[in-house]
């Protein structure tokens, strides 16, 4: 059976660009093939956190899984850091990754700006990713456009591995959608929608309030023409509202363009809204009522447990490929 690996940081409000980018690709891959959704929050270590503001926000994000349609019956859900052959694992490829790969990474030259400061947690944390999707021998990884450069350097580190040692991994693809994978910030269409950018009007919280949502839409930036057509380098905010409105309502993006000839930025901005708080209202309902279940813990132990078997079989070919004796 197909294997489906993905994961998300736990390191703040989850998004519309998270949701359109990723989340809402996971739910119909459960019918298809054996998913692994990670919480990783190994990877929201390499930048400094509030220990109990990451704990929470761990729980919260089992939530918005959940609460976006997860199954618990049909994929494994767990935290990264329930699985220790996460950790493990990237050790050993970290000595089969280069730096001068690592440094060319563009999330960790955007992230860390050059600074002295930034942790090397910060700089190896690819190996890390690559680690989380090869010890589950996934084919496809649904991720936002962001994260295809990590994933061209998983296939680089499996297929070194592979020819260097032995052939341990299955080689991953992204599996990237063609309008969603890529959201823009509201306040900023030049830059990708983010939890971690500084204002609270570059993103739609995935839990955000219907008067939230319409506020932020209303200030989001657009351009002076008052034309309504879809041309992201041109016209970044109208064609990131129309990407938005399309994958929330399912319309193709031409069908969009057509119906709203003539008329103003206005309509399309409480459109588009109200287009969003559709999708949002279940999600956050389904989101209150797995909180208050108290189910959320034992989902996470079950996944972890599952996550474990799998992984710790890739990890002993791993050890043992690369000359390490075996454990009694
Ligand atoms: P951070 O700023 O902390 O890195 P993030 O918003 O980039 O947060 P991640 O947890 O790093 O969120 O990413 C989770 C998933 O969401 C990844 O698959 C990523 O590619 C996807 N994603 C993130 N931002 C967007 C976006 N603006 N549009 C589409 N997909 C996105
Ligand atoms: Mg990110």
């Amino acid at each position: 059976m197909k294997r489906v690996f993905s994961g998300m940081q736990p390191t703040g409000n989850l998004h519309l660009g998270n949701y359109i980018g990723a989340l809402k690709q996971f739910i119909p891959l459960q019918e298809e093939a054996e998913c692994f959704f990670c919480i990783v929050d190994l990877h929201a270590l390499t930048v400094p956190r509030d220990p109990d503001d990451l704990r929470k926000r761990s729980l919260e994000l089992a939530g918005i899984y959940l609460g976006a349609g997860l199954d618990p019956d049909k994929s494994n859900l767990f935290i990264q850091s329930h699985n220790p052959d996460h950790s493990e694992g990237a050790w050993l490829l970290q000595c089969v990754a280069r730096m001068g790969e690592l440094g060319r990474m563009t999330q960790f030259k955007d992230k860390g700006k050059g600074s002295e400061s930034v942790t090397a947690g910060l700089f190896t944390y690819p190996v890390l990713m690559a680690t989380d999707i090869l010890l589950y021998q996934a084919d496809t990884v649904p991720v936002g456009e962001d994260q295809t450069q990590h994933l061209e350097l998983t296939r680089d580190l499996a297929e070194r591995f592979n020819r260097e040692y032995d052939e341990v991994f299955t080689l991953p693809h992204a599996q990237v959608t063609k309008t969603g994978a890529r959201i823009m910030g509201l306040d900023n269409p030049e830059k990708k929608m983010s939890k971690s950018a500084d204002s609270t009007f570059n993103q739609i919280g995935l839990l955000d309030d219907p008067d939230t949502v319409v506020k932020k839409f209303k200030r989001a930036v657009t351009d002076s023409e008052n034309v309504i057509a879809y041309d992201p380098e041109n016209k970044p905010g109208v064609s990131n509202l129309l990407g938005i409105y399309s994958e929330m309502s399912g319309e193709p993006v031409d069908s969009l363009v057509e119906q709203y000839q003539g008329k103003g930025y206005g309509h399309l901005k409480l459109d588009t809204a109200e287009a969003v708080i559709q999708v949002l209202k279940p999600l956050q309902e389904r989101y209150r009522e797995v909180m208050d279940s108290g189910e959320v813990e034992s989902v996470l132990a079950k996944g972890a447990q599952r996550a474990r078997e799998v992984s710790a079989e890739t990890l002993k070919n791993m050890q043992e490929a690369m000359g390490l004796v075996p454990r009694r």
